[in-house]
């Protein structure tokens, strides 16, 4: 698949870049597509073309609106596994993990988006005032590589749906899902102009984005070192921003949990995606006289992820994303064990000889929680395991991480479980492998980032309101 253009105004066109950016299968090292190195040029472009789309656009109905919406979850639905394809050959996720969850959660999310749209559309009466709900406007989308489908779909449905217009900048490593969203919204007949698609860098296109005096929001989904420069470049115009950054998250095991299951649950949430989940349960705390079985079992337990060919359906382990991604994981790892973390087996993240950019899972047995590895996103599947031993310890150790996105807790007692998820200060907990609602907020504290995402919490985040206020003679014309 290769396409050298962008979307703008309805048409596929030339970007104004002569370069390319080169789509490279982690697993092969092979290029499976091409997609312009944009430039600043083709984002004046986009970005006049949604102005222009605006007015008609956020006039229409919500209903009208919802039309579209569901014309797209029906197409997606149809072409779900071309999808899962071009996911799984840009960035590597094993084929059935990219049918059953890459394209399977967006699936879901649009569902509740879409459940949720009426309500948001309504204005809401406080005493004499009717507080009326506006689409923010033109909204830029950055969006990370590694749930590319979803990261992009919870965006660009959420901002459409309440009535704005899109300018979505994939990420440069996943750019095939990209095209095939955008060919999908042209094909569901969406008016010109109401999404466009440009690729290219963070640096050029993300960058031009974030900056741009015409955005009305940035929506940015991606690490934390680059929120901070779209949050800085946004300022400038006081341009509204969400961010939705990494992670540190902890599965806390308390001494009544049922342990096989919580450590299966745990170990399966780290290495979801070859590790490279924002949400990954990648601190397990255990209590101190259960430590060192539970780290046999996790060990164990990884040892069963079959890593390969991400094409095989029996494939549960994939590539990591590029290169530069496992060459900065052996050097943090390197880093650790010089600083007294040692792997409870021998070749726990340890890159695999053969082609591709694979490595090793494995458990890193950690009894310094100010080490850096417990405190930094390697975005791999590797899993720290650290003793505590107190159930305040365990809090306080669950609390200490710059980042603040998710968490998980364990125990018999659901109660207790709840007053615990209570003190994390983190957006969501999921009690004993609970799983993601996607009606619930998705959000982060912290240095995960500020705003949510699914259900009417996301749409809400691309509404600003108006209230209006009626003098007492009015009577009640209802909202
Ligand atoms: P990244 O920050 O490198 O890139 C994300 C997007 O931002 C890309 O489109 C990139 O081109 C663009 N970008 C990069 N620098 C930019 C700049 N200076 N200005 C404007 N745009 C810029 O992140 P990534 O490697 O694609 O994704 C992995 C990260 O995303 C991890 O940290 C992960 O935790 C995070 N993530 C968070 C969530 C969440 O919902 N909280 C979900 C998925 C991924």
């Amino acid at each position: 698949m290769d396409t050298q253009l962008i979307y703008v105004n309805g048409q596929w066109r030339p970007s104004g870049s002569r370069a390319v950016i080169e789509a490279v299968n982690p697993a092969t090292e092979e290029v499976v597509g091409l997609v312009p190195d944009g430039v600043p040029a083709d984002v004046d472009e986009a970005v006049a073309a949604a102005r222009a789309a605006l007015p008609r656009w956020s006039a229409l109905p919500a209903g009208e609106r919802a039309r579209y919406l569901r014309a797209l979850r029906r197409e997606l639905l149809a072409t779900r596994d071309a999808f899962a394809e071009a996911i799984t050959a840009e960035m590597g996720a094993p084929i059935e993990f990219a049918r059953r969850v890459q394209t399977g959660l967006p699936l879901r999310a649009l569902g509740a988006l879409l459940d949720a749209l009426p309500a948001a559309s309504e204005p809401d009466r406080h005493g004499h005032s009717v507080v009326y709900r506006d689409p923010v406007g033109v909204v830029a989308a950055l969006t990370p590589w590694n749930y590319p489908l979803n990261q992009m779909l919870v965006k660009v449905a959420a901002a459409l749906a309440v009535g704005c217009t899109v300018v979505l900048k994939p990420s440069e490593l996943a750019p095939l899902s990209a095209v095939l969203l955008a060919r999908t919204l042209h094909d569901i007949g969406l008016p010109p102009g109401v999404f466009n698609l440009v690729a290219g860098r963070g640096s050029a296109v993300g960058a031009a984005l974030a900056g741009h005096p015409g955005v009305d929001m940035v929506s940015f989904t991606g690490s934390t070192a680059a929120g901070r420069q779209v949050a800085a470049l946004a300022a400038a115009n006081v341009t509204r921003v969400s961010l939705e950054l990494g992670g540190k998250s902890a599965c806390v095991l308390l001494d009544d949990a049922d342990f096989p299951a919580a450590v299966a649950d745990g170990v399966a949430s780290c290495l979801m995606n070859s590790g490279q989940t924002c949400t990954a349960l990648s601190r397990m705390l255990v209590p101190e006289n259960r430590y060192d079985q539970t780290l046999d079992r996790v060990v164990e337990l990884m040892a069963g992820h079959r890593i390969g060919d991400p094409r095989d359906p029996a494939t549960r382990l994939g590539p990591l994303v590029t290169a530069a991604a496992r060459d900065r994981l052996a050097d943090r790892l390197a880093r650790a064990r010089a600083q007294g973390a040692h792997w409870r087996d021998g070749a726990g993240g340890q890159a695999l000889p053969e082609r591709g950019y694979f490595v090793a899972p494995g458990a890193l047995a950690v009894r310094d929680p100010a080490l850096p590895v417990v405190r930094e996103e390697l975005f791999a599947p590797v899993l720290c395991v650290l003793p505590y031993a107190t159930e305040e310890d365990a809090l306080a150790l669950a609390n200490d991480s710059p980042y603040g996105l998710a968490g998980a807790v364990w125990s018999a007692d659901v109660a207790r479980a709840r007053a615990f998820a209570r003190g994390m200060c983190t957006g969501r907990v999921d009690i004993n492998g609970a799983k993601l609602n996607p009606a619930a907020p998705f959000g982060g504290r912290r240095q995960s980032g500020y705003g949510y995402e699914l259900g009417g919490y996301g749409l809400a985040e691309f509404q600003v309101y108006q209230a209006v206020q009626l003098p007492s003679d009015a009577g009640d014309p209802g909202a």
